[in-house]
């Protein structure tokens, strides 16, 4: 896979030089923008929501801003629109994570806090991405990504297959959600874990460039924070902000890997 990936990069270089690109990576970062936001983004400037419900289950949103809007003005925005729980800057998944971890860790990147899947009857977590998006949005090789990873089996099926019994399915869709952010995840937890058929991928048209790489490395973000990871201070993966790697990194795989320990192991 990382075969795969450097000659990808290596590829997407030599396609930029053959178009006389030659100025700094970030120009050639159709997600950082030309806007006033230069500087690498840290993890920690994407935006979370958490509501704390009265059955005991908790909501959470994950915004991925949108070149040229801060987390500030990002939380500003939410807030207006009348959203509950919209986090304060370094808040991660959870304020309140009473026994529930946000572990592991490794390297940069770490699990959600709080948020992971079961296992119902099989060895290893299975999750289908249930596709409802147009073609512009690649899924289904996002998706080749992440079926790499151990400890959880990531599968891919067009939505009008419906979700397979006793599995788990995120869907996953595109659309118009305004210009604050790229894309979002959000999903509900009990217990800590994820809730079926509440965890959701919005992968927004109207912010995103409409290039292969900006969408793959989008979808790459939400559909592993779906997983169960969160971000990422790598510069080499995809759950790194800005989401300009398109690919998952090994120590993404390897947090996935402590994650979900094989059953019965
Ligand atoms: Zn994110």
């Amino acid at each position: 896979m990382f075969r795969a990936t450097r000659s990808m990069i290596g590829l997407a270089g030599l396609v930029l030089a053959l178009a006389g690109l030659s100025a700094p990576q970030a120009a050639a970062d159709p997600l950082r923008g030309t806007g006033p936001r230069t500087a690498a983004v840290q993890h920690d400037e994407a935006v979370y929501v958490v509501q704390e419900r009265a059955d005991g289950t908790v909501y959470t949103a994950i915004y991925e801003p949108a070149a040229g809007v801060t987390p500030d003005e990002l939380r500003a925005s939410l807030r207006r629109q009348g959203i509950r729980g919209v986090q304060d800057a370094g808040a991660t998944a959870r304020a309140d994570l009473g026994t529930l971890g946000c572990s592991p860790t490794v390297g940069t990147a770490s699990a959600l806090c709080g948020a992971k899947w079961t296992y119902g009857a099989y060895n290893d977590p299975q999750v289908y991405f249930l596709d409802h998006t147009s073609d512009s949005w690649p899924v289904s090789d996002a998706q080749v990504d992440w079926y790499q990873a151990p400890g959880i089996d990531a599968y891919y099926r067009w939505y009008t297959g419906g979700c397979p019994s006793g599995r788990h399915c995120v869907h996953t869709y595109n659309g118009n959600y305004g210009t604050d952010w790229y894309g979002q995840t959000s999903y509900t937890t009990s217990g800590g874990y994820f809730v079926d058929g509440s965890v959701v991928v919005r992968l927004n048209d109207q912010v995103t460039p409409n290039t292969y790489s900006a969408r793959r490395s989008v979808a790459c973000h939400e559909m592993g924070h779906a997983l169960g990871l969160d971000h990422n201070g790598s510069t080499n993966s995809c759950m790194s902000v800005p989401e300009f790697p398109q690919h998952p990194s090994s120590d993404d795989f390897s947090v996935l890997n402590l994650l979900y320990p094989k059953a019965g192991t």
